[in-house]
């Protein structure tokens, strides 16, 4: 029996108390869920994989001075982090129109934006994670006018460095999503994960719309061969990392 009691059980993670109360592991599963857990399946070796990127990943932020969740990894699927209040938001950054940016505005899939656009959704699995406007947030009142001016240049800094980063993978970042945290003191720290499900990523070199594909839209609308390309992009993360 683990020495450790679950407190929490998401789509994609198991959290664990640990010894330290300001220490939580995190247990990153194979489950895949896409469409507000519509569709349910599992991904060979995802958590594994996910753990690792976002380890490697959380460690380059962190060297950049961008303040993290993350501690160390103690085994391949697991990851200690620091306990934090969870922000309920969803920080979308998108570079390149996809996913839902197409759906509502009509934009055409891989248009490029002038500039990165920034969005904030509520982080609510019974109301479908809407789109918030900052009016909305406001009446909410799910993070200060303070808060949210931080989190969105704390966005905008973790796009850049990710943008730099995946392309010395040959990876394109299309968007992704970050969850923020406070912690003991108060202060905003990046949480959950950065991987191939919370990240649209295109092999750059790939321009058959299928076949460049490199994240969770394989799994989303059904491309085949999801675990090879989470496989390909840990192989690439770890080779630019080593550098
Ligand atoms: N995303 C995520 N979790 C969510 C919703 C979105 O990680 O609950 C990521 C998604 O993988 C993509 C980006 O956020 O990289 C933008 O997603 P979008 O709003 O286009 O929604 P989707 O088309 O994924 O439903």
């Amino acid at each position: 029996m683990s020495i450790y009691s679950k407190i929490y059980e998401g789509k994609a993670k198991i959290l664990y108390n640990t010894a330290d109360p300001e220490i939580l592991l995190a247990d990153f599963k194979d489950d895949a869920t896409a469409f507000n857990a519509q569709k349910r399946g599992t991904i060979d070796n995802k958590g594994v994989i996910n753990c690792q990127i976002s380890s490697h990943i959380y460690q380059a932020l962190e060297k950049q001075g961008i303040r993290t969740h993350f501690i160390d990894s103690p085994a391949p699927q697991q990851m200690r982090v620091k306990a934090v209040k969870i922000i309920p938001l969803e920080v979308v950054v998108r570079n390149i129109a996809a996913g839902s940016l197409c759906q509502q505005t009509g934009l055409e899939l891989g248009t490029i934006l002038a500039k990165p656009l920034v969005e904030f959704y509520y982080k609510n699995d019974e109301l479908g994670d809407p789109l918030l406007t900052s009016d909305r947030l406001e009446l909410l009142q799910l993070a200060t006018k303070e808060q949210v001016k931080e989190i969105i240049n704390l966005a905008l800094k973790i796009n850049e460095f990710l943008k730099d980063f995946w392309n010395k993978c040959s990876i394109t970042l299309i968007d992704f999503k970050l969850e923020f945290g406070l912690d003991t003191q108060q202060q905003i720290i990046l949480a959950d994960e950065i991987s191939p499900d919370t990240c649209r990523l295109w092999d750059t070199s790939q321009k058959d719309p299928n076949l460049r594909v490199m994240d969770k839209d394989r799994f989303r609308k059904d491309l085949g061969n999801v675990e090879n390309a989470y496989q390909e992009v840990l192989q690439r993360v770890l080779a630019v990392c080593k550098l």
